[in-house]
């Protein structure tokens, strides 16, 4: 019944979902078509009271290991990006990847630093991503469209409170749909320059090679989480295959097969060794999901 409203696959493995490669599962796994698809799916779901997740690229994630009775969305399918002049709108499935690299095709400026993260527009936007604390999605924001109580909604930037990779999305129901930028003009060799800078960086100081989410704990006050690990010694601590990487001290990198436990696990003693050591509270920047 849920192919009316976009590609399903039942009872799907959610390992290639999320950064980590947990190996979670899902009843339901749904790609809605378009806009309207995703509107009528989800008044649908609501009337069939099947519950449902809305999941981007899984960049920001800690899927947990017992599988989800509902239905996970995807909006891989919801990815227009459109330019009218200096104005950006953006589908929330697009990849910020691609958004950067078409907006510096147009010799638009304004998001350059942030197109190597690597997730979605909506899921940049329901977590105020930023490149470190200085530029974040939300300098170029205009407006956010959304789909709120089945209804097609616009907010206004001034409308959305954010700080340190929070947005006022988290914690409401609001279903990121769409966005709109003002960008600048800009100088298509210096962006270009500035994004093969931020990869290099990224290539230099991250690892790659295995899998992540990306930083683990938000820097406390006026000092660096991956500084505070290093200095505690924590490289290489495991549990599982879930490891305190050796090449940034504020990734946990999945070796094999970690499994969401194991990476809650270690995460719990971080921060109970910082404490210990520094007297200090590591906060969590990713996300542990939990469902039934
Ligand atoms: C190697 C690496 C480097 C990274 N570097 C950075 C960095 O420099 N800066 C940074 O900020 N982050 C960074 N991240 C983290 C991550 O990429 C970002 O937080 C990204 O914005 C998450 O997007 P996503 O599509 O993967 O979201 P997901 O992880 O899929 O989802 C995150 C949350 O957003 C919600 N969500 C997703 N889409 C929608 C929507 N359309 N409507 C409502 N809610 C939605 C989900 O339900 C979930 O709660 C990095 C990650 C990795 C793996």
């Amino acid at each position: 019944m849920l192919n009316k409203y976009g590609e399903v696959e039942e009872n799907a493995s959610l390992e290639f979902c999320n950064t980590y490669g947990i190996k979670s599962q899902t009843k339901y796994l749904v790609k809605p078509f378009d806009l309207k698809s995703l509107q009528e799916l989800l008044i649908f779901l609501d009337k069939e009271n099947i519950k449902y997740y809305i999941l981007g690229k899984g960049s920001n994630v800690i899927l947990p290991d017992n599988p989800f009775s509902g239905a996970i969305i995807s909006l891989a399918n919801l990815n227009k990006i459109e330019f009218n002049d200096h104005t950006l709108k953006v589908e929330a499935g697009a990849l910020l990847s691609k958004v950067v690299s078409e907006a510096i095709e147009k010799n638009l400026q304004g998001l350059e630093t942030l197109g190597t993260i690597p997730g979605t527009i909506g899921g940049a936007l329901y977590g105020n991503a930023s490149f470190y604390k200085d530029i974040t999605i939300y300098d170029k924001v205009k407006e956010v469209m959304v789909i709120r109580n089945h209804e097609l909604v616009t907010v206004p930037r001034e409308d959305i409170t954010v700080s340190h990779r929070h947005s006022s999305f988290k914690g409401s129901n609001d279903i990121i749909v769409a966005s709109t930028f003002i960008l600048a003009d800009g100088d298509q060799e210096k962006m270009l320059e500035e994004v093969k800078k931020t990869k290099e960086k990224r290539l230099a100081t991250q690892p790659y090679e295995y899998k992540n989410a990306g930083s683990v704990f938000k820097n406390p006050d006026a000092a660096s989480a991956g500084k505070l690990i290093d200095e505690a010694h924590l490289k290489g601590l495991h549990v599982g295959d879930a490891y305190v990487s050796e090449k940034h001290a504020n990734f946990i990198v999945n070796k094999g097969n970690a499994t969401s436990q194991d990476i809650k696990e270690l995460i719990k003693i971080i921060q109970e060794k910082i404490k210990a050591k520094y007297n200090i509270d590591l906060e969590l920047e990713q996300q542990i999901i939990e469902w039934e």
